[in-house]
């Protein structure tokens, strides 16, 4: 599933060929993909062109010309591409954008589960709910060290739980989440409010850099991710925890492990994450 990482990527690939292009036509040929009337989404894009792409949590933001905002949520498998004058959809396309240059814009989607929403610009925290109750970006800035251990103390839940919440944080999955307890050296079955201040710090600015450094690795190409303009992340060639069970730990060579917590597997090592 793409993280914040991924979706940030798909948003910078998206960024160099959608705007300023009159939108001159557009497909869809799952109409489930879109929140409300397809027919409606169409003719309120048509002729508009994208003004800026913006991303909040795991949302892409696009801006229209219109004041209008294609909200964007790629779930599981959900993937952007831009294509050349003539290209045929592929075998999973759902939605097709065509732009006055003749470029394509398609996004493909193998299990469907990926949602588009037209909302008014400025409106998307009152159209949808999960942005209205979203916590904060994961930067010094907007996730303060008070906000973060606070909120850990009010929460029984495994920490593990409560980094995929994205009202605790906005964009964690299951990769970081994983990553970010490694590296903190705390064990994803821990009690949330069980965190000292030491700990509730360290976390913090271990999601902060990791993140960042992930973004800048252009994300992980883990379940087949590809930015717009189909170069693969590197990114997944940088992860010590996810995805490793049964490898060894990198900081004492004990074995990882893998388990379920919040029915999401887990790969952690069970010497070094207290
Ligand atoms: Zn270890």
């Amino acid at each position: 599933m793409p993280e914040l990482p991924e979706v940030e990527t798909v948003r910078r690939g998206l960024l160099k060929y959608f705007p300023n292009k009159k939108i001159t036509d557009i497909k869809i040929i799952y109409p489930k993909i879109i929140v409300g009337d397809p027919q409606e989404f169409v003719d309120s894009i048509l002729g508009s062109k994208v003004s800026q792409i913006d991303r909040r949590g795991k949302f892409l933001l696009i801006r229209l010309s219109n004041d209008l905002t294609i909200v964007s949520h790629l779930r599981m498998e959900g993937r952007y591409s831009v294509e050349t004058a003539g290209t045929q959809p592929h075998k999973h396309t759902e939605v097709i954008f065509d732009l006055e240059d003749g470029d394509r814009v398609f996004y493909d989607d193998t299990r469907k589960f990926g949602r588009m929403q037209l909302v008014d610009s400025g409106q998307e925290t009152n159209e949808v709910k999960s942005i209205g109750t979203m916590g904060p970006e994961p930067t010094e800035k907007d996730l303060t060290s008070d906000y973060f251990y606070d909120r850990l103390q009010h929460s029984k839940k495994e920490i593990k739980a409560w980094l995929l919440d994205q009202n605790n944080v906005a964009g964690i999955g299951n990769i970081y989440a994983d990553e970010v307890l490694w590296l903190s050296k705390i064990n994803p079955l821990r009690p949330a409010n069980s965190l000292t201040k030491e700990e509730s710090d360290f976390l913090r600015k271990n999601i902060i850099e990791e993140l960042a450094f992930a973004i800048k690795n252009g994300g992980s190409t883990v379940h087949s991710f590809v930015d717009a303009s189909g170069h693969s992340g590197h990114m997944q060639d940088k992860l010590h925890a996810y995805g490793r069970a049964g490898e060894t730990c990198e900081r004492d060579g004990s074995t990882l492990v893998k388990i379920r917590v919040a029915q999401r597997g887990t790969t952690y090592c069970p010497t070094c994450q207290k």
